[in-house]
């Protein structure tokens, strides 16, 4: 195979953006999906019907030239709105300014728009239903076998890159191959989609701008807008213990968890018992695994390199910032790609592993946090010290969601900043009066 056809493995999220890249590059791109065609066949389009998209996969859409198409279709959502115990709402917003929102997207939609871009270019073929099975580095082979006739098909390679998820099995290669450190560390909380559908008049039944939380402690119910009205409801258990998955095996034990903690949402929930009965619990784990690639020949993007938890709403903003970054690197060091994929891991792996952290601390926040005044009481301050200190002072959530600092960068000055708040509000618990010039000293140092 000539060394301008790049292989790809799997159609998700990042494999047809990738392909996007590699297309107006000049690259020519086979890549290898185990599902059918969306397109023509009704699948579900995976782990979640919509998703939360940023500034970072905001910018990648923008780059190959498809954000035009995507951006009537998405919601805009300024913040979370909080479900007490007792049906009370607050907002709480995700930025000061008026365009500091994230966007609920059909993940269906992006999924097929991307595919259907990536062909567009002329240059990328999807072969569906090819299932990876094993892959052989030394010789530059992969094994597919065929959804539909169980045929194992072999095709050689020069360079290939996974973009075949959380489970993917060309990390599995790359581990063997060069001792890579790897952890997949399961959170031991799953989760479950659920239905909010539209009112008989067809009108949203909550407010459409809003990411709706219902934070109980150990487990929380989030529900994200759709275009029609409707609302995706994710309920987030453990998945062992009192309440759990496992514990909630019969219709009444659901509907009793509902009564109690989501009251204002089960009157808003005609199918719960079927939808909760129907639709499969998924399992959450975060993947560490560093190098990314194995020589010249691979490389890993998206969640094959770095599945997070879903609750900073990142995963897929990462995995499309990684195509945004292998093309930057495409240009530096056009067409070497041992130097791409070295630079790459050295690059952007500590990124991974960062964001993986600080989406399971946001797990925390979300389902415990919100409400509690001391969490309240530090998040006004970071807002108001956003507002007096301009650029030296940019809130955690913000620099990851409205701003495209490397997430590494981001957890290190999050930890300063978190430690410049202790210090405010060692000097003035009720964090009211804001002392300029010891903020100034704080930043300084
Ligand atoms: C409940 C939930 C909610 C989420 N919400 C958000 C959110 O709000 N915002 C956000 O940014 N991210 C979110 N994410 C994360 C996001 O879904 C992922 O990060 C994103 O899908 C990663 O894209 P990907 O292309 O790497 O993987 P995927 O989208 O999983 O695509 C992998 C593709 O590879 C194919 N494949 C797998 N194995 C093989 C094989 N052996 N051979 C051939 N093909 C194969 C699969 O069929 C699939 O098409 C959420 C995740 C979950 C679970």
């Amino acid at each position: 195979m000539d060394n301008k056809t790049i292989t790809l493995i799997g159609a998700g999220l990042a494999g047809p953006l990738m392909a996007t890249y590699l297309a107006q590059r000049g690259f020519t791109v086979d890549i290898y999906e185990r599902r059918d065609d969306m397109r023509s066949v009704n699948l579900s389009a995976g782990r979640s019907i919509n998703l939360a998209l940023s500034v970072r996969g905001i910018h990648a859409l923008k780059e190959v030239g498809l954000y035009v198409k995507i951006q009537p279709i998405t919601i805009p959502m300024k913040g979370r709105m909080i479900h007490d115990m007792d049906g009370k709402t607050h907002l709480q917003p995700y930025g000061q300014r008026d365009d500091e929102v994230i966007y609920s997207v059909s993940r269906a939609q992006l999924n097929k728009d991307l595919m259907t871009l990536a062909e567009g270019t002329g240059k990328v073929r999807i072969h569906f239903n090819h299932e990876l099975s094993t892959v052989d580095l030394q010789n530059n082979m992969l094994s597919f076998s065929h959804k539909n006739t169980g045929e194992i098909v072999q095709k050689d390679f020069t360079c290939v890159i996974g973009c075949d998820g959380s489970a993917s099995v060309l990390r599995d290669e790359i581990v063997n191959k060069t001792k890579a450190r790897y952890t997949k560390k399961p959170l031991g909380h799953g989760y479950k989609e659920l239905l909010i559908p539209p009112s008989d008049d067809g009108q949203f039944q909550l407010d459409s701008h809003a990411l709706h939380i219902w934070p109980r402690g150990e487990y929380m119910l989030i529900a994200l807008p759709n275009m029609d009205g409707s609302f995706t409801c994710t309920l987030f258990l453990p998945m062992s213990g009192k309440i759990s998955f496992d514990s909630m095996d019969t219709g009444s034990k659901i509907s009793e968890l509902f009564q109690s903690q989501f009251s204002d949402a089960i009157d808003l929930m005609p199918t719960l018992a079927q939808d909760f009965r129907n639709n499969p619990t998924g399992e959450l784990a975060s993947v560490y695994c560093d190098p990314w690639h194995f020589q010249e020949k691979a490389a890993l993007i998206g969640d094959s390199a770095h599945a997070v938890v879903p609750f900073f709403g990142q995963g897929m903003n990462a995995s499309f910032q990684d195509c945004t970054v292998m093309n930057k690197l495409m240009g530096d060091y056009a067409g070497d790609w041992g130097d791409i994929f070295s630079n790459y891991s050295k690059l952007h792996v500590n990124n991974g592993h960062a964001i993986a952290d600080m989406a399971i601390e946001n797990y925390i926040e979300m389902r415990d946090h919100v409400n509690d005044p001391n969490y309240i009481k530090r998040r006004k301050l970071e807002l108001d010290l956003e507002k007096r200190f301009p650029g030296q002072f940019i809130p955690r959530y913000s620099m990851v969601s409205f701003h495209q600092f490397p997430y590494s960068d981001v957890y290190k000055r999050g930890e300063k900043q978190f430690r410049i708040i202790d210090e405010i509000l060692r000097v003035d618990p009720s964090g009211e009066n804001i002392d300029r010039s010891l903020v100034n000293k704080l930043l300084k140092s």
